[in-house]
């Protein structure tokens, strides 16, 4: 068995790793330092969403101390064909808990347009959390329908389209382990 590591040379589809495992590594760690500050003493459900979020909810869970009290849940949501204006979202897997008098801390992988967020917040808002927070990897900021904020992210990227690190394309490249704008076919 070879002893390289997998992100020796990337994919031949890459076109361009953005951020590779020791940027990702770093700002991760950095993340969890700034949640545990700021849920230090208390119960936090951290809500995966499914698929995206998968690889970076694992990294960010270990990089959360043990001063926080941490719940793990996941929801999966798809959008509505043809939505897209509305960003209204149906919900695939609903959370097992109920987030009623809890702080909720949702991860997502990227946040573009934001409807899908806006939509998720607005549905989670509805069942009455005692707080409810957004931490998304990626930002693509100028891509806004909606004026949505996440509280914590991770790094703010321009409108291309990425995939690695729990991100596909038609279900592949997610088990990437670095963030990499693919090569047009
Ligand atoms: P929004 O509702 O904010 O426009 O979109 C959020 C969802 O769109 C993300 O959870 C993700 O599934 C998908 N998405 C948006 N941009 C990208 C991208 O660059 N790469 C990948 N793989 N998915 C994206």
């Amino acid at each position: 068995m070879s002893s390289a590591p997998a992100s020796a040379s990337p994919h031949p589809d890459v076109k361009k790793v953005l951020f590779d495992e020791d940027a990702l590594r770093a700002r991760v760690r950095e993340l969890g330092a700034c949640i545990t500050r700021d849920y230090a003493g208390r119960r936090l459900m951290v809500v995966g969403v499914l698929k995206g979020s998968l690889i970076f909810m694992a990294d960010l869970l270990r990089a959360i101390g043990p001063e926080v009290d941490v719940h793990v849940d996941f929801v999966a949501v798809s959008s509505y064909a043809g939505s897209a204006s509305t960003g209204t979202i149906r919900v695939l897997l609903d959370l097992r808990e109920n987030p009623e008098g809890r702080d909720v801390l949702v991860v997502e992988d990227i946040v573009d347009t934001g409807l899908t967020l806006s939509s998720l917040t607005e549905t989670l808002r509805a069942r009455r959390p005692a707080s409810l927070e957004v931490c998304t990897l990626l930002d693509k900021v100028s891509c806004r329908k909606t004026p949505f904020q996440p509280k914590y992210k991770g790094f703010e990227i321009p409108d291309e389209f990425v995939v690695g690190f729990g991100l596909d394309y038609d279900e592949r490249y997610r088990q990437l382990p670095y963030v990499a704008i693919l090569r047009t076919p």
